[in-house]
């Protein structure tokens, strides 16, 4: 049921006015809130205005029932369909039937107001004065407005709140960023850690190689001297000693020259390791190289049933190498083999094997389990339980004396059935394509060009590191021969420009150590074709 509350009539603008405060005055009765009194005065408002645009008259009821405002207008003549839509959106419903126009706005619930009080109250109050609604409606924009800026504070407190997040967010990041540089720079101390004990640790093996070098040395001059005065004692002419004596004496001189031999180990590995070992090569040989051999081995197996075989059947007549090295090598091996074979054979035979020529040493002896093959080349490394003397450096100088040769060295066994290994060493004439040479001075270029005359298929010469560069970028090089000392760019500098895949040998006056970067360093003073060969051959391989 609808207790209508007030009622008005519109016939002119100052209707609109008292229509408006009338419809603000009801909402406000009915317990609306100040906004929804805002809408439903606008809403008559504009309903009003629409009348007296199109001419025509509206009446307009307010009432209530139990839940809702209810305002229906009765216009004259038509709807106003641009009005009653602008209304119908400031209400919560609105419904047209012919000329009338029915508009709800639910009212708060929980409110129960007095309806003819209301209806008393608003009798007193109307028709006002066009003033009061103009003053009523200031109010109306000055609310407007506070609404506007409690809105616009809300804002702001949204806007806080998002700053307050993005503060969070910011903090989050820089912790993380914290985290991260704390970690990057644990890693960053980590590696400076690692370079620092890889340093000490270089340090340490250069102090352990020199404390042998030197050491060995001071050893081997007084071990000469028992070994020398234990040979004269036991000499047969020699008086004054009882069978007894001559045998301790012997004993004396056998110790003497196994320290003696270790010694000599000692010193060799230290040199090898402080890379003060350098190939002299020349051209070796080798049938005589592999009968020195023989001669050195037959000792070892005096008393023994073992029998070394040293074979020259299909080795070539001579080879570019170092031989101290190989005689190194070769005698190293033959040695294991008889001392790790307790009867049977050590052979040892050569085979050319295109650019490569391969000498294996093969023995029946114990052999090696395979757990420990990669260990034996490890210094000091002895396979445990079949200690026979030595060292354990034979094996790890063996294969830094392949290295310095141009080769390397292979070893393969089978426990019980005897070990093979296998040096193998680049052998026949050096061969380059087209060798670049880097000299400023013209003679030497000259000297050089003959050297090569043998070797490379085309010589190009440059007399500065520039001319050096642009020529390796205008041609297919092989190999860079480059002086250190050349006006601009001189020898380093040329290295480092150059492609990494071109080897280069340094050729230089100077006394200095190889850089990384150079396959080799010559020196001039010095300089053989078979230096060269050598170099060249390591370098680039051979003419297979
Ligand atoms: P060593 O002075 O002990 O012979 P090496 O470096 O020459 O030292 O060899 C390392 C170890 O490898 C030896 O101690 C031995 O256990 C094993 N080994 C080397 N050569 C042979 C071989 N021909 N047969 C069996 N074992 C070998």
């Amino acid at each position: 049921m609808i207790t209508e509350l007030a009622r008005i009539e519109i016939r002119d603008a100052g209707g609109v006015f008292a229509a408006r405060q009338l419809g603000r005055e009801v909402a406000a009765e009915l317990g609306l809130d100040h906004q929804d009194q805002v809408r439903v005065a606008t809403a008559i408002s504009e309903i009003s205005r629409s009348a007296v645009v199109t001419t025509q008259t509206a009446a307009i009821a307010l009432g209530a029932d139990r839940s809702d405002l209810i305002i229906t207008v009765t216009f004259g003549n038509e709807l106003p369909a641009e009005g009653s839509r602008t209304a119908a959106r400031l209400m919560d419903k609105a419904t047209a039937t012919g000329t009338v126009l029915r508009m709800v706005k639910r009212r708060p619930a929980n409110l129960r107001p007095d309806l003819p009080a209301i209806s008393g109250r608003l009798a007193a109050l109307f028709p006002p004065s066009p003033l009061d609604e103009l003053r009523r409606n200031n109010a109306d924009l000055i609310a407007a407005l506070d609404d506007l800026r409690q809105q616009q504070e809300q804002l702001l407190l949204v806007n806080a709140e998002l700053e307050e997040t993005n503060r969070g967010v910011m903090a989050m990041y820089s912790q993380l960023s914290q985290e991260l540089e704390q970690t990057n720079s644990g890693v960053v101390a980590l590696y400076a850690e690692l370079d620092e004990t890889s340093e000490r640790l270089r340090e340490a093996s250069e102090a352990k190689n020199r404390f042998w070098a030197n050491i060995s040395h001071e050893l081997r001059t007084p071990l000469n001297s028992i070994i020398g005065l234990t040979r004269l004692l036991a000499e047969p002419e020699s008086e004054g000693l009882g069978p007894e004596q001559r045998r301790q004496v012997e004993l004396i001189r056998n110790s003497a020259r196994t320290l003696l031999a270790l010694v000599n180990d000692l010193l060799d590995v230290a040199k090898a390791e402080s890379g003060r070992l350098h190939a002299d090569p020349a051209t070796v040989q080798l049938p005589a190289l592999l009968s020195r051999l023989r001669g050195l081995v037959r000792p070892m197996t005096e008393g023994r049933p073992v029998e070394v075989i040293i074979s020259d059947e299909g080795a070539p007549d001579s080879i570019l190498t170092d031989e101290l090295a190989l005689t190194a090598i070769l005698r190293n091996l033959l040695s294991n083999g008889v001392k790790y074979t307790n009867a049977g054979e050590v052979r040892l035979s050569v085979h050319v094997d295109g650019p490569r020529l391969q000498i294996v040493v093969a023995d029946t002896g114990i052999g090696i389990p395979a757990s420990h093959l990669r260990q034996v080349f490890e210094e000091f490394y002895q396979v445990p339980g079949v200690r026979r003397g030595g060292t354990g450096l034979g094996l790890p100088y063996a294969r830094r004396l392949a290295g310095m040769l141009g080769g390397d060295l292979t070893l393969t066994s089978e426990p019980g059935a005897g070990t093979t290994v296998v040096l193998s060493l680049p052998h026949g004439p050096a061969a380059a394509g087209t060798v670049l040479v880097a000299d400023d001075d013209p003679a030497f270029r000259q000297v050089l060009r003959g050297l090569l005359a043998d070797i490379a298929g085309r010589v190009i010469e440059a007399e500065d590191g520039a001319a050096a560069l642009a020529a390796a970028q205008q041609d297919d090089i092989d190999l860079v021969l480059a002086d250190l000392r050349m006006p601009g760019l001189d020898g380093m500098a040329l290295l480092a420009q150059l492609p990494a895949s071109v080897p280069a040998i340094i050729v230089t006056g100077l006394d200095v150590v190889p850089p990384p970067r150079a396959a080799a360093l010559l020196r001039k003073d010095e300089l053989t074709s078979e230096r060269l060969a050598f170099a060249i051959r390591n370098a680039c391989g051979g003419a297979s």
